[in-house]
């Protein structure tokens, strides 16, 4: 069993912005050399997310965006946190910093409509994203 881990990075532009960074992954996979197995894709920072949705209709990635804003606003009476950013602390903690994808015959097992996306939710920043896919 071999554990390979790569990192990247993804430079984001807006303050909300969801990135679609299945084809870094799959770079990662191929370099590796590993066909079973899986990966685990993270990030390491407190206002920023990993998720796995919809990359066919763009629309789905705008409407996550929209929801998330609608249920958790950047301004709120009663935030104590001084950097003024709790909404994305909170949005990170919901979605979560990482994800976990099978691989098999060499591939990620995504589903059709499937992707892996880095959420941004106090950008624009350069972000840093681990990748380790553990297998034979
Ligand atoms: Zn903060």
């Amino acid at each position: 069993m071999k554990i390979i881990s790569d990192t990247f990075l993804v430079s984001t532009n807006k303050r909300n912005e969801l990135v679609d960074i299945t084809g870094k992954v799959e770079k990662a996979l191929a370099e590796s050399g590993i066909s079973e197995g899986s990966v685990i894709v993270y990030c390491p920072h407190t206002t920023a997310a990993i998720t796995i949705n919809e990359n066919a209709d763009p629309d789905v990635v705008h409407d996550i965006l929209l929801t998330l804003s609608a249920l958790i606003p950047q301004n709120r009476s009663g935030y104590r946190h001084s950097e003024g950013n709790s909404d994305a602390h909170v949005k990170s903690s919901i979605l979560g910093c990482s994800q976990t994808v099978l691989i098999s015959g060499g591939q990620m097992r995504l589903g059709t409509w499937q992707g892996i996306y880095f959420c941004e939710f106090d950008g624009p920043r350069k972000r840093t994203v681990i990748v380790q896919i553990t297998g034979q």
